[in-house]
């Protein structure tokens, strides 16, 4: 096993005993690796070591890296976890498979348009800005209930999961907390929280997804 199969086999040890900790199915909890400004090698090294589901946050860096790997490998899960800007929608449509970063109107529609136009239904998760910060993406909490039905029966998207990433100086747990509670509320499954950092902490919470970068495949590049 190469070195980044061995490091996501480390953190399917941690998923697999934090599930028995907490009674939950591990096959609940799936490790989404990010591979986002990581060299091409390691990325191989994950494939080969037979994981499929990666996460990236930009759009044309995920073209770059995904287009001609896609024909390769046809099972492969891309999510996209960074901010989506509207005219980046044809392009996100047509390589990912969940958008995970879904936090406003103007893009609910677009996206609801694109999927049409391509004929693909792709899941989408809300991102829920819970530290209300000034420059981070994701509805607000109390948008929250409005935009879910504004996604699903105005634009008839598939709103499978909710997602978010917790202020970086505020410990994560009440954050993780709070995404549970509105998921539990609105019904929805899926819940994408816990980075290299704090996974453990979110999978305590429920996390569905976790999404870790660094803890897979080391310091990116810059
Ligand atoms: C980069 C990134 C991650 C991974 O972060 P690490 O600390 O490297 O595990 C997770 N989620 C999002 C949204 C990211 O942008």
């Amino acid at each position: 096993m190469n070195e980044i199969g061995q490091n996501i086999q480390t953190i399917q040890n941690d998923i697999n005993k934090a599930a028995k900790e907490h009674a939950r199915n591990v096959n609940d909890i799936r490790l989404i690796t990010v591979s986002k400004k990581q060299p091409e090698e390691r990325i191989d090294m994950a494939l080969q070591a037979g994981h499929r589901i990666f996460g990236e946050n930009r759009v044309q860096e995920a073209q770059g890296r995904w287009g001609k790997r896609k024909l390769e490998y046809n099972d492969l899960e891309l999510h996209l976890i960074g901010p989506l800007q509207t005219n980046k929608v044809k392009d996100a449509v047509a390589l990912f498979d969940v958008i995970q970063t879904l936090d406003r109107e103007k893009l609910a529609r677009k996206l609801s348009n694109e999927m049409q136009v391509q004929d693909k239904k792709l899941s989408c998760f809300i991102q829920i800005n819970t530290g209300e910060e000034e420059q981070k993406s994701g509805i607000l909490p109390s948008e929250l209930k409005d935009f879910y039905d504004f996604c699903q029966k105005d634009c008839g998207l598939l709103i499978k999961g909710l997602m978010c990433i917790p202020p970086q100086d505020d410990p994560p747990a009440a954050h993780f907390a709070f995404l549970h509670k509105s998921a539990q509320d609105l019904n929805i499954s899926e819940l994408s929280m816990g980075m290299s950092a704090d996974y453990m902490t979110a999978i305590a919470l429920g996390a569905t997804y976790i999404r870790v970068g660094t803890g897979v495949f080391g310091a990116r590049i810059t």
